[in-house]
This record gives structure tokens, sequence and C-alpha cells, in this order.
């Protein structure tokens, strides 16, 4: 581990570590709220990847090694405390329906955010993860489109600083949209795509942004899972909720493809998801993925080898449908 590494390491392990216990005790604070949404017995708990890496022997640690890569946690950390703390901004009174021209308006504005794709969903409570809790349940969903040359590059610094930068950019757009809707009335509160109070992809899904891929990575119809995920919680009674998923057909492609299995180096993809007790899917093993994510860069490489991230969804689609195509061989 070279100076700068260690330079890296050291401030994470002091500055980095006190920030996010921080971070967590406000989490924790606001779960205990009246009024609030909360978890319940079935929620599942959150994999506190900060926390473990920093148990994590320094010599083998490539994930904060990089000066470039940890740049944005300082812009992380103020617009994760932002996202819980400006729910003290919302109008006492507050408006719950939405005409469809503020609801164009408000997409518009998101897109010029960067904004790649924007669903609706009620947010069950078993998504939310336990000793965490969100303002309201229904759920206005974003994604944020990863660089396609940077993935490209997996494993590598390069991918791992893009995706933090990626990570930051949804997380301000997130507390901007936030702040928009307030300005006109609502009652708001912005997630944040690293960490998160709620179990994005599944939400994701009920959102019909996408499917889950056997990486347990949501597939978009636009990106594939090259995408970043987060949410904005709101008491909006009329929003354009979907009644069902229209890309399960996904699923069926996954069934005959298992690219991302083969190719995880740390036999980490289940050949299939488990259902726990709960009801909630478990697509990967953690301690297989665990090591490699902390050694080579935040890997990635289930997100650049999945068939939809190197082939187009449309194609890819059509050609499935019309079978002129075996998944096995994207
Ligand atoms: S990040 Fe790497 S180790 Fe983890 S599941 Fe994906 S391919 Fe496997
Ligand atoms: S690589 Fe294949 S099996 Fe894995 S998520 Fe992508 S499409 Fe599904």
């Amino acid at each position: 581990m070279g100076l700068k590494a260690r330079f890296v390491k050291k401030m994470m392990n002091t500055v980095g570590r006190r920030s996010f216990q921080q971070l967590v005790s406000k989490e924790k604070k606001m779960s205990q709220l009246d009024n609030v949404h909360s978890a319940v017995e079935e929620s599942p708990e959150r994999f506190e990847i900060v926390f473990e890496a920093l148990e994590y022997p320094a010599n083998q640690l490539k994930l904060f090694s990089s000066i470039r890569t940890m740049k944005q946690i300082p812009s992380i950390m103020r617009n994760l405390t932002k996202s819980l703390l400006s729910i003290e901004e919302n109008p006492i009174e507050s408006k719950k329906e939405v005409t469809d021209d503020f609801l164009h308006q408000f997409e518009s504005y998101a897109y010029s955010l960067n904004i790649a794709s924007i669903g609706y969903a009620r947010l069950p409570s078993k998504l939310v993860f336990k000793e965490k809790a969100v303002l309201h349940d229904k759920a206005i969903v974003l994604t944020m489109e990863m660089d396609k040359e940077k993935i490209e590059q997996a494993p590598s610094s390069k991918t791992a600083t893009m995706i933090m930068k990626t990570y930051d950019k949804l997380g301000i757009a997130s507390n901007k949209l936030t702040e928009y809707l307030r300005k006109y009335g609502y009652s708001v509160q912005a997630g944040h795509p690293l960490g998160g109070l709620v179990l994005y992809p599944p939400l994701a899904e009920l959102a019909n942004l996408g499917f889950r891929g056997k990486h347990g990575l949501i597939i978009t119809p636009e990106h594939g899972p090259r995408v970043r995920l987060t949410a904005i919680y709101t008491n909006i009674q009329n929003l354009p909720i979907p009644s069902e998923n229209q890309y399960k057909k996904i699923g069926d492609f996954c069934e005959k493809c298992f690219r991302c299995v083969r190719k995880c180096p740390g036999f980490a993809i289940r050949d299939y998801p488990v259902m726990n007790s709960n009801g909630l899917l478990t697509h990967i093993d953690n301690k297989g993925c665990f090591p490699v994510f902390l050694e080579y860069h935040g890997c990635s490489i289930c997100l650049k080898e999945c068939a939809f991230s190197r082939v187009d969804y449309n194609k890819l689609m059509k050609q499935f449908s019309d079978q002129s195509l075996d998944p096995e061989f994207v």
C-alpha cells in the first residue's frame, strides 16, 4: 500500500468512520419518531459496507486506495445528511394531489438533472431496512446512467471513481428534486443512492423501471443494469403507480443466460435466488462477493458482463422473442 493509499485509509478510519457513525445514529433517531413509515419484523438489515470495509486488512483493501475515488466522499456525506435534516423544511399543511401538468413539469426538471428514468410505487414496509424509517409510503424512484466506457474497464480505479461520482450526482439530484417538490407545497424526503434507507432494486421493480437479473441488479430498458438507484418518499396520493411490471421477460432471459453467474470471480451469484421467509429474494452470497469487491476496486464485473450491458435491450429481447438468439452465447 502506497503513501497516498495509507493516507486515504487513515482518513476513512478517523473522519470517515465518525461521520458514518453520526449518520447512522441520525437514521436511528428518525426511526423512533411518531408517524413515520418504519421497518417491520420481516425487514432486512442493511449491509454496512463502510464499517465492514474499515475492518478489512489494510494491505488488501483497494476500494479506499485512490484519492480520486474518495474525493466524492465529503459531498456524498453532505447530501446524505441534508436528505435527513431537510425534512424539517416540509410544509406543515402539505398538498396531497398532483396534476398531470405538474408531474410532467417535475419529470422534465428531473431529466434536466440527468435522471435516466422515473417510476412511482407504493413502498412496502418490509423494504425499509431494520432500524430505519422514511416519512411516507409512496416513492418516486429514480435511475441515473453510469458511464459505459468506464464500466467496460471494470474492475479498475477508473470504474470505482466513476461509480462514486454517479452516487454523488444522483444524491445531489435527489435533494434538488425534493426541494422542488417542497417549494410547490409537498411533503417529501430525499433518499440517497449510497446506503439508502430502503432496499432499492425490488422497489424499482414495483415502479416498473425494469426487472432484477440473476445478479440482483435492476436491468432497465434504457441502460441495462448500468444505472444507480434512489427514491424520494412522499404522501402524494395520486401518483401514476403501475399495477404490474412489464419487464418480467428479463427473468425468462436470465433463466437461459447465467453469464454473470459464470463470470463472477467470487462465485457469489446464485444460480437461483433464495426466497427468504420474509418473501424477499437474495441473489448474492455476500461472503463470496465482499472480499472481491474490496480487493478489486468495487469489482462490478457482473455489471460489465451482463448480457444487457453488452447488447441493447430492445435488440436482445427481439432476438430472444423470435428465437434467433441463444442467451447462453451473448
Ligand atoms: S461485484 Fe464481483 S464478486 Fe460481487 S457479485 Fe458482482 S461479479 Fe461477483
Ligand atoms: S448476465 Fe444474463 S443471467 Fe446474469 S443478469 Fe444479465 S441477463 Fe441475467
